[in-house]
């Protein structure tokens, strides 16, 4: 084998995702008749319960100054809700500067959580919106909204709450892939010295029995593949950073065989969870072979993750505890040795 592409990482353009989906529906703002028996507090709980300016508006259907309110003009991530009751009724997404000096809206969150009615009152013809829950006056919807539903939402900042939309950086970020490239033994101990992994465990993926062992996985006739499941933070490394090490340190380019190991299991492959690791995957492939990095065209497979068994403990950090036995030591060690030598950026600790 021969890997001429130190760098691969920068020849791959990062096909990353989209941008967000606004998945709200539009509503046929129908009036909806609901009886206001969620919250039946007495007028003088009410007093109590909010503060005047509140009371004021969301009580007594007062209206506040125009370009007073607190959220007149806020941009926000996060979602209003009713200052009475705190039912969620918009989300900053739905906001719009509509310069009339109160916050403005062009649709409502689903579900019949705002009530409208007729209001014939200081001689004008206007629809009034309230909370469906506690009967809290909002503001007043009109038709003459700029965007496509035509709405315009405008809404007493006083009758509102704000709650800021939660960071979910980390939750977010962590991802686990399944590779397979020859014995499981080697594999594990170079995605354990990787930055940005946090776990790597070695397994069998992939085949067609239930709750393989090792012996019968050797026996080549499992259909399960040697396999490491990493779980990596993609905020500190990307897939396409772990593709470029797991090419680097294997040979994609024998058909079920990694040097003296043979048979299905040591298979060459990429068993993704997701539509997005499944084109990084292709994408790197294509780049290898564009490039000729190998000197034979690259068989290694890329199917969806069917199953992971966990191998037996004593395959676990097999390399770090029998660094002195002989397949460690002529096989394992030299590709720890390139590793080191090639990819020391990227390690948690710089052995050079
Ligand atoms: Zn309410």
């Amino acid at each position: 084998m021969s890997y001429k592409i130190l760098s691969l990482f920068s020849l791959i353009s990062l096909c990353l995702t989209s941008c967000a989906q606004n998945n709200n529906k539009v509503l046929d703002n129908e009036t909806v008749k609901l009886n206001n028996t969620a919250m039946n507090l007495s007028e003088q709980e009410w007093r109590t319960k909010l503060t005047p300016e509140q009371y004021y508006i969301l009580r007594e259907k007062g209206t506040e100054k125009p370009f007073s309110g607190e959220f007149t003009l806020t941009k926000e991530k996060g979602v209003y809700k009713c200052g009475g009751c705190g039912e969620p009724l918009f989300t900053d997404d739905m906001k719009f500067e509509s310069h009339c000096g109160w916050p403005s809206f062009d649709k409502e969150i689903a579900g019949g959580k705002i009530i409208q009615t007729e209001d014939n009152t200081y001689g004008m013809r206007r629809t009034e919106i309230t909370c469906a829950k506690c009967g809290g006056h909002l503001g007043h919807i009109f038709d003459d909204g700029p965007t496509e539903t035509g709405k315009r939402y405008c809404v007493n900042s006083g009758s509102l709450s704000f709650e800021p939309q939660k960071s979910n950086v980390t939750q977010n970020t962590t991802e686990t892939i399944t590779l397979a490239g020859g014995c499981f033994w080697c594999i594990e101990a170079i995605f354990e010295e990787l930055k940005g992994v946090s776990k790597v465990e070695s397994g069998y993926s992939n085949g067609n029995t239930k709750n393989p062992t090792y012996k019968q996985v050797c026996t080549g006739t499992t259909g399960y593949a040697e396999v490491v499941q990493i779980t990596y933070n993609k905020s500190i490394i990307l897939l396409e950073q772990i593709l470029e090490v797991f090419f680097a340190l294997h040979d994609p380019t024998t058909l079920n065989r990694q040097g003296a190991d043979v048979g299905t299991q040591y298979r060459s492959g990429i068993f993704y969870q997701n539509e997005e690791q499944r084109k990084i995957a292709l994408k790197v492939i294509e780049t290898l072979n564009k490039n000729n990095a190998f000197d034979n065209p690259i068989v290694t497979e890329i199917n969806q993750i069917k199953d992971f068994y966990k191998a037996e403990n004593y395959h676990q950090e097999y390399y770090e505890l029998n660094k002195e036995q002989p397949y460690c030591k002529a096989v394992i060690k030299p590709k720890m040795d390139k590793l080191h030598k090639i990819f020391a950026e990227k390690l948690k600790t710089k052995k050079i």
